[in-house]
């Protein structure tokens, strides 16, 4: 099964990617995770992009798509994969289509999670991660159970530097521009999946999986 995830910063692309992968047994590339990662490791590309990153701008598709191109060649992505922040600009959906036709492969679904700006103003700027262990918590619907520690580790959490509000909204819009595209680019082929993120989560992930499971004959 081979899906991509659109939706706004906040929209739970990553929550719903975890479902995915633990139902389908596929792996989950998140573009935004390798750059943390990376950026964290002090790798040289970690120090191309931190900057980028902590701005909340977009880094240059050439980077990306490089890094989204090995990351398929590794073996685990053989059964398929689920991408969460990838593609998000019409050039990168282009690339991606260009990287899996030379593999003889295709996606199979796009899931585009539908969200308001208020409504992701509000879940991002109450986002906390534990700076310790990468957990995420959100003060209005995932509290850690003592004011604003982590219940593993016991140290405070933070908030990301790109979940401040003026940047929060500055995804978003730089979302509606660059990526909202992307929604008529898979329509048009067909692949695309709508879905009303903004009720349970449970819901959401349980509709999808059966939708996904009428497309894979
Ligand atoms: P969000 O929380 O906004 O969905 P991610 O965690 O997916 O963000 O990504 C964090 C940052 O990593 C982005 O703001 C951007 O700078 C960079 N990034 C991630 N994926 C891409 C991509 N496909 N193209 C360009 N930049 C990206
Ligand atoms: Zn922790």
């Amino acid at each position: 099964m081979r899906i991509v995830l659109l939706g706004a910063p906040g929209a739970g692309k990553g929550t719903l990617a975890k479902d995915l992968v633990s139902y389908f047994k596929i792996p989950h590339i998140s573009t935004g995770d390798m750059f943390r990662e990376a950026v964290a490791a002090g790798t040289e590309l970690g120090r191309k992009v931190q900057s980028i990153l902590e701005s909340g701008s977009l880094v240059p598709d050439e980077i990306v798509n490089q890094m989204v191109e090995d990351r398929l060649k590794k073996p685990d992505c053989q059964n398929g994969f689920v991408f969460d922040g990838y593609p998000r600009t019409v050039p990168q959906a282009i690339t991606l289509d260009e990287i899996l036709n030379k593999m003889c492969k295709k996606l199979d679904a796009v899931i585009h999670l539908e969200i308001s700006e208020q409504a992701v103003v509000r879940r991002l700027t109450n986002r906390r991660v534990c700076p310790k262990c990468g957990r995420i918590y959100n003060l209005i619907s995932m509290r850690p159970k003592n004011d604003e520690l982590c219940d593993d580790c016991g140290v405070e959490l933070i908030i990301r530097d790109d979940d401040k509000e003026d940047v929060v909204r500055k995804r978003y819009h730089l979302y509606t521009e660059m990526t909202e595209p992307l929604i008529d680019y898979y329509q048009k082929k067909n692949l695309l999946v709508r879905v009303n993120s903004e009720i349970d989560h449970q819901i959401v992930a349980s509709q999808i999986i059966e939708r996904l499971k009428k497309v894979r004959t």
